[in-house]
């Protein structure tokens, strides 16, 4: 009898203390950051797992049954602040964490969509975001939920109360910078870059404790510019130069010389290297910086530990076209090799040697690419098409360079949205979109925090037909294996699953799932309003659930000339789907 008593009691302080930690969220570890891709029931990083891939093993949901995924709950992000959302939510212990257009996070039951939880950071009047107020996510580490503001902070919010526990300043917003990326963790490193690239800033990449925000080192990706390592009391040292001064472009002009790291980046354990994109040299006139002008529109491999670079790879030298080589390289296993893949802005697929950079393969990922004929394998330099290139306004009576019509658009072969990689059929998924335009140069000086571009543009269709498409491409063969054409322009990330599906949205409101095999549309949902986000999926008490945020907004209709008017007929919305398996 008391032994019957004691276990009674045994079992009831369980229970408490199983209550009790299920309101304080469990630290999230470094192990459980490198173990991410794998772990289905929870998602602690941008691109499920930090190689980018957005490939989930959850096949609970699957090309037999998708047809019978439901809505579960949808949130509104509320106000007045509708506008682009592109987040991607993190999912730990039963809670999503969501950022929101105009710089807000929310905290939500994952199961059921009860709001827990919102910081809305006080932005100031005057901040300069390019391409809307919008958010990619947060990023989560130890107890902490962390995000970047549109004026270029850093904020971190205790998980569980929602407590600012540090703030960090990137730079100032009335410089031109801004910040939208989610922060990427590696090692309790927190790596950051910076937006700004249409302003004249110096695009870098930074790395903090992410504990307590102190800068461990900052490296800047403008050949010419000093990096920095600090110590713990916060004291900076010379950890040497970018590159040779002056060897790639001429004059001073590397001083402002752009190459924002806008769309943060993904990490390979293997090489323990960071792989950021970098965007356009500033400004948009490209006669007035001849050279390379490293390291621009390229891919920069960083050791995390020393803060250097350790290859970079250039896809449009002396960019002359907005072409921003900031998307994600998302690196995979061939064979015994690591490579990586990327869908550049210019048009072009590349594959990079992960370890060492060395272009692999390279092909055409869209239909019209008017600057190059193509990528040199050899030699890695694309050939030019040289009177495709917008002409000098030196001289011109008229102030403007030769009009020049080129394609892609630099609003790109594929923008922020990022692609998927399964390494089950081996494909990557890029949401693609053909379109072109008229871009011409004109003169510019330098002055801070006013736009610095030296260019004019309208963005034109190529025909009455669909401009985006979603793309599954052979790395190793180059072909579009299969294609899903899309009326709008794609502007939302990708998912696949070992359900042998691929989940994308669309401007016109539409989240779906395709066969990743055939391509074949097997499901969709209307969400109310254009879908600019990566979809994500994860399981929790035993059922596997889809979630993305709608929203229409991002730069499409800010700066897609005839293209905004030709979709101007789509709402703007900010709600959280979440969705899952009828029984
Ligand atoms: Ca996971
Ligand atoms: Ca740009």
């Amino acid at each position: 009898m008391q032994i019957q008593l004691s276990s009674l009691l045994v079992t009831a302080a369980l229970t408490v203390m199983a209550s009790a930690s299920a309101l304080a969220q469990r630290p999230v570890t470094d192990q459980m950051i490198d173990n991410d891709a794998r772990t289905t029931s929870d998602i602690l990083s941008w691109g499920l797992g930090y190689q980018g891939q957005r490939y989930s093993p959850a096949k609970q949901i699957n090309t037999g049954n998708v047809a019978r995924l439901v809505p579960v709950w949808s949130f509104s992000f509320g106000g007045e602040k509708q506008r682009g959302q592109q987040t991607q939510p993190i999912i730990h212990d039963g809670k999503m964490y969501v950022t929101a257009s105009y710089s807000r996070i929310f905290a939500l039951d994952a199961k059921t969509g009860a709001k827990l939880r919102k910081y809305e950071h006080r932005l100031p009047e005057g901040i300069m975001p390019c391409c809307d107020v919008i958010n990619r996510g947060a990023a989560i580490y130890d107890n902490l939920v962390i995000f970047g503001t549109l004026d270029a902070q850093l904020v971190a919010l205790n998980a569980t109360t929602g407590e600012v526990v540090w703030k960090e300043k990137i730079d100032n917003y009335a410089d031109g910078y801004s910040y939208t990326a989610a922060p990427l963790i590696v090692n309790g490193l927190l790596l950051t870059g910076v937006s700004g690239g249409e302003f004249g800033v110096v695009g870098r990449v930074e790395a903090r404790d992410a504990k307590t925000g102190r800068m461990v080192w900052m490296r800047p990706v403008v050949e010419g510019h000093m990096g920095y390592k600090y110590d713990k009391d916060g004291r900076a040292s010379e950890n040497g130069v970018s590159g040779t001064p002056g060897k790639t472009w001429p004059g001073d002009l590397w001083k402002t010389g752009g190459a924002a790291t806008w769309l943060g980046g993904t990490y390979n354990a293997k090489t323990g290297l960071a792989y950021f994109g970098t965007g356009n040299p500033a400004p948009w006139n490209s006669h007035l910086r001849k050279g390379d002008n490293l390291y621009s529109t390229s891919t920069v491999a960083l050791d995390i530990k020393t803060g250097q670079i350790v290859w970079h790879y250039q896809n449009t030298p002396n960019d002359g076209w907005d072409y921003d080589g900031v998307n994600e390289f998302i690196t995979y296993e061939d064979g015994g090799r690591i490579l990586g893949g990327k869908a550049d802005r210019n048009g072009f697929f590349y594959v990079n040697d992960a370890k060492t950079g060395q272009l692999v393969n390279a092909f055409p990922f869209v239909k019209k690419i008017t600057w190059a004929t193509g990528i040199d394998l050899k030699t890695g330099r694309p050939n030019f098409v040289p009177e495709n290139r917008p002409g000098d306004p030196t001289g011109a009576t008229d102030g403007k360079g030769k009009v020049v019509f080129a394609a892609p658009s630099f609003l790109g072969g594929k923008n922020q949205m990022p692609m998927a990689y399964s390494p089950e059929t081996k494909l990557f998924y890029v949401p693609a979109n053909e379109w072109g335009m008229e871009i011409w140069n004109e003169p510019i000086t330098y002055k801070k925090g006013a736009a610095y571009l030296g260019a004019g543009f309208t963005i034109k269709t190529l025909n009455d037909g669909p401009i985006g498409a979603l793309r599954a491409m052979d790395p190793k063969t180059g072909k579009i294996v299969w294609e899903v054409p899309n009326n709008a322009p794609l502007w939302s990330g990708v998912l696949t699953t070992g359900g042998n599906l691929v989940f994308w949205g669309t401007p016109e409101g539409f989240l779906q799932a395709a066969d990743a095999k055939t391509g074949k549309v097997l499901w969709k949902f209307q969400t109310g309003s254009g879908v600019v986000a990566p979809p994500v999926t994860w399981e929790q008490g035993g059922e596997q659930y889809v979630a993305v945020a709608s929203g229409w907004g991002g730069a499409v209709p800010l700066w897609g000339g005839d293209v905004a008017k030709k979709v101007s007929y789509l709402e703007q919305g900010g709600s959280m789907w979440v969705f899952k398996l009828m029984k």
